[in-house]
């Protein structure tokens, strides 16, 4: 990357040195693209969930050299320049507060999530497609409130029938959930990477509720 006053920084490791040195820095030492910054809000919270606020190490030292952000956390990979070098944050905070939304997006990966990766007819797991509660052909809309996760098998059983008329009721009644009712699926559901330095702030407000 580059800053307008002509300052680069290039990682200490780049691929001048080769694979032998990455593959001798081990697990605790990644390669910088292997090293996304988690970002929180003012108040320590992450600054959204689903998806996880991350930001690639460019954009994580760009928003430090701006001032919007605080670091909370480092990587023990660093990147330098000829005059400097910097540990890449693993955890930065924004200076402002930014206002959550009350609501979560009405997406494919929050629909399933919300119910909880299961066919909301048999609870199977696999081969999980949408299902219209009220069929589109019926003037079903394609909302929170008519939209479950449904294995295939399931979907095309209940086609275009109402679901009393076949006897197929969602075990959830479609809702839209507020974004506090689906963090709380989330912690069972956590993304594929989590730095040790991102857990005290992914799910402490979680581990606090009875
Ligand atoms: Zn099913």
């Amino acid at each position: 990357m580059a800053f307008a006053d002509g300052t680069s920084l290039v990682p200490s490791f780049g691929s001048s040195l080769g694979a032998a040195m990455s593959t001798k820095l081990g697990a605790a030492r990644r390669a910088p693209e292997a090293c996304p910054a988690l970002v929180l809000n003012a108040d320590f919270r992450p600054l959204s969930y689903y998806p996880l606020s991350l930001w690639s190490w460019q954009d994580a030292i760009k928003a430090v050299f701006l001032e919007r952000v605080n670091i909370v956390s480092n990587y023990e990979t660093s990147v330098r320049s000829p005059s400097f070098s910097m540990a890449l944050p693993s955890v930065v905070s924004l200076k402002s507060y930014v206002k959550p939304p009350q609501y979560p997006a009405f997406t494919r990966f929050n629909l399933f999530l919300w119910d909880r990766f299961s066919c909301q007819y048999c609870g199977d797991q696999l081969d999980l497609t949408f299902d219209h509660v009220v069929p589109r052909s019926k003037g079903g809309m394609t909302t929170w409130r008519n939209v479950v996760a449904a294995c295939s098998p399931c979907n095309l059983r209940k086609a275009n029938h109402m679901p009393d008329k076949i006897g197929m009721v969602p075990m959830q009644k479609p809702y839209q959930p507020t974004m506090h009712e689906l963090h709380r699926n989330g912690r069972y559901f956590p993304p594929n990477y989590l730095h040790d330095s991102w857990m005290d702030y992914l799910y402490w407000d979680s581990a606090l509720e009875p």
